[in-house]
């Protein structure tokens, strides 16, 4: 493996400058390794030869070398920032290198915190270690669960300070995905009346990203708009279902490919509560976790908004937007109803789900060990010994092990009553079986997941030059679904020092 194999592609660099400007990354001064996924290098053909532990791509990857065949360049974007029309914004510290080839297609390689661009606005161009541990960790954590989302190569560190509230360490994250665009490139070209660059974008996702969009009956745009808002659903579904709060869902934070992108604020509920706000600067809780797939709503109106131009009538946008008000909740009851081991959806599902919520919120219940328990509760009483010498006590799961379910609430008698309505419906499920019910809920229902403290576990050490608790909860993330020996403390609770974390827009 060497620097002249890889072959660099630019399908975005072909819509022409309007669309970018071309620049070099800023060196960022004694770079060193601080994470790198072996997975995601694999998937870029990355890893062969020690690639990946070669000066070279240390080099590459903190933006030192610019490689042959790379392309640097900032992409302009606009966006609606906390509501409001923010104008332009663009990559204000991520740099596009270009394309490598991936098992499912190309794949672009991006550098966030690679140093000023026309675009970085305030800004000094670059990211601290902190919230680049934090981006690394998370994207590839989410990918292991299933979760559309830009991914992530590698994080280097530098000694080089970067002024935040403190003086912090400057990094930069290798970030991966098929597509940076986001729903602010639209934005930008329609509020700007630049229709023909508005068309060309929509016609670079349609041919690239959404084909089938050409081929149906219609406005091919009105079209895409429904397309991104099916793939926006399922995303919002999923983050709401392994409890994601994004923290920033500005409209140019939403990826025009449904995947989650810019982690920033982000967090991963601990104590459940639907109003919980994850982001520090966001006081008004705009982005509560409740609110996150009305969010998304907004955000799609206003792709829509910028994608009026391209129709022929208003309506064909109103009309392409009206089946996520369906799909969204149709598709988190999907995710909530499989989380409680149920293979389909029926008509008091929502409900039974609903007053589950709510006794969870009431009593602040661990939002991921209430759901990896409850699936413990019916795969282990098909295991147990009493289970296997009386096959009577299989039609009744989930008797004694449900105790440790039952013991994460206040109010146990409403809890308890609550449970005989669930058992209710899980026993009357055609041919249940609660081995292949609770294997299956133990595949959907992590074990692990990137709670704030274990992240802050892990920058505390990397700030220390201690990268190994890094590595161990990264491995760990990388199997949410495993029983782990040796790793049981990163699926306990939270100490009481993490509610005091505060994470803001800072990074
Ligand atoms: P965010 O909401 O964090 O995704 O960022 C909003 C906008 O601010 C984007 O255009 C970013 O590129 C830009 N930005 C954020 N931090 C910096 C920084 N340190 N330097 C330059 N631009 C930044
Ligand atoms: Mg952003």
């Amino acid at each position: 493996m060497s620097l002249s194999t890889l072959t660099w592609t630019h399908r975005f660099a072909g819509l022409g400058p309007a669309f970018f400007t071309e620049l070099q990354p800023t060196p960022l001064p004694s770079p060193h390794w601080v994470g790198r996924s072996r997975a995601m290098a694999r998937e870029l053909g990355l890893h062969e030869d020690g690639f990946m532990d070669s000066d070279e791509a240390l080099q590459a990857f903190s933006g030192n070398r610019v490689l042959p065949g790379m392309r640097p360049l900032a992409s302009v974007y606009s966006g609606h920032q906390f509501g409001h029309w923010a104008g332009q914004l663009g990559d204000g510290r991520a740099i596009l290198l270009g394309e490598l080839p991936g098992p499912h297609g190309p794949l672009e390689i991006q550098l966030k915190g690679a140093g000023l661009t026309p675009y970085s606005r305030m800004g000094d161009g670059r990211a601290v270690l902190r919230s680049s541990i934090r981006e690394f960790l998370c994207s590839e954590a989410m990918h292991a669960l299933g979760i559309p989302s830009s991914r992530a190569l590698c994080v280097t560190g530098s000694p080089a300070p970067v002024y935040r509230e403190q003086v912090e360490t400057a990094a930069v994250v290798t970030r991966v995905a098929p597509s940076f665009i986001r729903f602010g490139h639209f934005e930008h070209f329609a509020h700007s009346d630049q229709h023909a660059q508005l068309r060309a974008l929509a016609d670079f996702v349609i041919d690239n990203f959404y084909p089938v969009c050409r081929d149906m009956d219609g406005n091919p745009y009105a079209a895409l708009l429904e397309a991104v808002s099916a793939r926006t659903a399922e995303t919002l579904a999923q983050w709401q279902a392994v409890g994601f709060c994004h923290g920033v869902m500005n409209t140019d934070n939403m990826s025009i490919l449904g995947l989650t992108i810019d982690y920033g604020p982000f967090q991963f509920l601990d104590a459940f509560d639907p109003g919980h706000i994850c982001n520090h600067s966001d006081t008004g809780g705009r982005y509560a976790y409740n609110r996150q797939p009305n969010i998304a709503y907004w955000n799609l109106f206003a792709l829509g908004q910028a994608l009026l131009p391209l129709m022929d009538d208003p309506q064909q946008a109103l009309e392409a937007l009206e089946p996520y008000k369906t799909l969204m909740p149709a598709a988190l009851q999907r995710r909530m109803g499989a989380k409680l081991g149920l293979s389909d959806v029926q008509d008091g599902d929502a409900v039974l789900t609903e007053d589950l919520m709510k006794l969870m919120a009431r009593d602040a219940v661990d939002f991921t060990i209430f759901w990896r328990r409850l699936s413990h509760a019916v795969a282990d009483v098909s295991v147990s010994p009493a289970a296997a010498s009386a096959p009577a006590v299989r039609a009744e799961p989930v008797e004694a092990p449900l105790h440790a379910v039952r013991d994460l609430f206040l109010q146990r008698e409403a809890f308890d009553a609550w449970a005989v309505r669930w058992r209710q419906r899980l026993l009357a499920q055609p041919g249940f079986d609660a081995a292949a019910t609770g294997a299956r809920m133990l595949r959907t229902n992590p074990q692990v997941v990137l709670r704030n403290h274990l992240g802050e576990l892990a920058i505390r050490a990397a700030r220390e030059g201690d990268f190994a608790p890094l590595a161990r909860l990264q491995n760990v993330l990388e199997q949410p679904f495993e029983a782990l020996p040796g790793h049981e403390d990163l699926a306990d609770f939270p100490p009481d020092w993490a509610r005091q974390i505060e994470i803001s827009c800072s990074s």
